[in-house]
């Protein structure tokens, strides 16, 4: 049994309109009235920031715009972000977008209390200073859970993805407000979507697991698995949007306690290959290790088929783990995801290379707190099974 301890950093807010509270929302937390809102050029396209900038206007809040978010984004955009909350003296930054806006937002707040760049604090190589100033998140993914979790994820100047975490980074608030996620288009509602699933899969059945991980996981697994589909053919669909809000945020706090699992690192090590979407590269990567995993821990993958809806008919608890992991193959091919690679130049030339980075340092925690060890001649199984489709 795993002993831990748990404290919620994040407050939740949801709602439909929620988002329309968010100067009430920075008054409360804050201690000024100076806010950075961090976000990305597509969303601006959108119209998306206008009605919260204009919410926060017309609350008496001054806000700044930091729209150059880049997805899979850079050590960069973190350094501009933070640079802009020194210039302007913010008190808040609020974070509005997907995982990519918010782990900006998140990151900046810290890397903003001194004068070194993102990179300096990479894989925890150096501590930050305390966090001085507020962070509001409001996603506009259902997927990451950025919204409620203390790790970033950021490309380096070189091209390497690694990720940065304090005590410090989690959000003080998270809005939920699934109307935000309507303009979603069903590739990305799919791929993040899946990405939650995955989390709530990883952290329940991963090494660090416990009863509260479980009590996040499995109904984020139950709302996610009920409301994916409907929500990538009806995106209007707010019953569904607000359970893929919901679930995406547990999720979050699941992974926030007890981390992720193989289909992190070989996804991550996706990410670092050929810059594939990480929502995306995870549901493969998962689509390809569920059936191995699952011998690690039987009865926790049973009870993952349950919530994602497979009849218990007293089959046994093999056979129902079995058919969760049908159910989770489903999801993906149902869902419109494409599991073929080659249309990012990928190919079986690449899987050794492929699993090299599996094995990074940078990929380690992840691939350590799997409910089952992998050896090298596995994760290159999975790089040449992943790359021939
Ligand atoms: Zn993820």
């Amino acid at each position: 049994m795993n002993g831990f301890e748990f404290q919620a950093i994040t407050k939740v807010a949801f709602g439909e309109g929620r988002s329309k509270q968010i100067a009430e929302d920075v008054k409360r937390l804050c201690r000024g009235v100076r806010t950075v809102l961090v976000t990305d050029p597509g969303l601006v396209q959108l119209g998306v920031p206008e009605p919260i900038l204009q919410a926060l206007r017309d609350g008496g809040i001054e806000a700044h715009l930091f729209s150059d978010v880049q997805s899979d984004p850079s050590s960069t955009s973190i350094d501009q972000a933070a640079a802009i909350i020194r210039q302007t003296g913010a008190d808040c930054v609020i974070g509005l977008g997907g995982g990519s806006a918010m782990d900006v937002a998140k990151m900046a707040a810290l890397v903003a209390g001194a004068e070194h760049p993102a990179e300096h604090y990479a894989l925890m190589a150096n501590p930050f200073e305390p966090k001085r100033i507020a962070s509001i998140m409001i996603p506009t993914t259902s997927g990451t859970g950025a919204e409620v979790t203390s790790t970033v994820v950021f490309s380096t100047t070189e091209k390497r993805k690694v990720w940065g975490w304090d005590a410090d980074m989690g959000p003080d608030l998270a809005v939920l407000d699934p109307t935000l996620t309507i303009a979603l288009p069903p590739h990305l509602t799919a791929a993040t979507g899946l990405d939650a699933i995955v989390h709530a899969i990883e952290a329940v059945a991963g090494k660090r697991s416990n009863s509260m991980i479980s009590a996040f996981s499995f109904e984020a697994i139950r709302l996610l698995g009920q409301s994916l589909l409907i929500a990538v053919k009806e995106p209007a669909n707010l019953q569904a949007r607000g359970d893929l809000s919901l679930g995406a945020m547990l999720a979050g706090m699941a992974i926030e306690q007890g981390g992720t699992g193989i289909a992190h690192c070989i996804g991550h090590a996706l990410g670092t290959l050929g810059r594939v979407h990480h929502g995306r590269a995870v549901a493969i990567a998962l689509y390809e290790t569920y059936d191995w995993n699952i011998e690690a821990n039987v009865p926790v993958h049973a009870d993952i088929a349950r919530a994602l809806g497979v009849a218990d008919q007293g089959q046994n608890i093999l056979a129902l783990a079995q058919a969760g992991a049908s159910r989770y193959r489903e999801l993906v091919e149902q869902s419109g995801l494409k599991l073929s690679l080659q249309s990012e130049g990928l190919s079986q030339t690449d899987a050794m290379r492929f699993a090299d980075i599996m094995q990074s340092e940078e990929n380690a925690p992840m691939r350590n707190n799997n409910c089952r060890s992998s050896s090298v001649s596995e994760l290159e199984q999975f790089a040449q099974t992943i790359l021939s489709r």
